[in-house]
């Protein structure tokens, strides 16, 4: 996507150990016409997939699934990293090493939002190696649910995610991919 791409290479700024920052748009104040865009992109892609339900997990990922969910009319649930004291019920959990964090976040979904009739569409914000991906797709598989893809705004296409999921036959639609960082400027796959 041409706008993200440009958008990225404005505003991205690329941080020690390969972790782009998009603080201005994404993953702290969010640019809600470039959400949208995103979302109808993700919507058009899977257009004809009879999605029933966008899975993504918090925080980051919720802007461009909830843009998605409306662009498709249907529910965003997004996995929590922390129990909330409301979150009584039966669980779907997964445990998800965080790439930028560098802790393992245990990830939860209420069981009561996750069926097997559903057709999952999973979105999140950055690709890496793929974990926080995996542990969505756990929690899918846990529910019986049928995984119709993943949806990623930024796909760092040097790191291992991509293939992981590909190599399992998880179709995967990354928005950008960057192929490298070289002093500070972002490549993209096809540059
Ligand atoms: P993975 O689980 O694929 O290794 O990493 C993906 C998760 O880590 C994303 O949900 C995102 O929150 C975070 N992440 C990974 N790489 C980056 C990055 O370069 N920049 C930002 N802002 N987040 C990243």
């Amino acid at each position: 996507m041409k706008l993200l791409e440009e958008r990225i290479r404005e505003d991205g700024l690329v941080l020690p150990g390969n972790v782009l920052k998009v603080n201005s748009f994404l993953n702290h104040q969010i640019d809600p016409e470039l959400m949208n865009t995103i979302g109808q992109e993700f919507a058009h892609l899977f257009r004809d997939n009879n999605i029933t339900r966008i899975l993504t997990v918090e925080s980051s990922g919720i802007a461009p699934a909830i843009m998605t969910g409306l662009a498709l009319h249907v529910p965003v649930l997004f996995a929590r990293k922390t129990k909330s004291s409301t979150m009584n019920t039966s669980l779907f959990t997964a445990d998800v090493y965080s790439y930028t964090k560098k802790v393992t976040n245990k990830i939860s979904v209420d069981q009561k939002f996750l069926v097997q009739t559903d057709n999952v569409l999973i979105i999140d914000d950055f690709l890496a190696n793929g974990q926080a991906v995996s542990g969505l797709l756990e929690i899918c598989k846990q529910a019986d649910a049928y995984v119709e893809g993943v949806g990623i705004v930024i796909e760092k296409a040097f790191q291992t995610g991509g293939k992981l999921l590909r190599d399992q036959g998880v179709r995967l639609e990354s928005l950008a991919r960057i192929s490298s960082f070289e002093d500070g400027k972002v490549n993209f796959v096809g540059d």
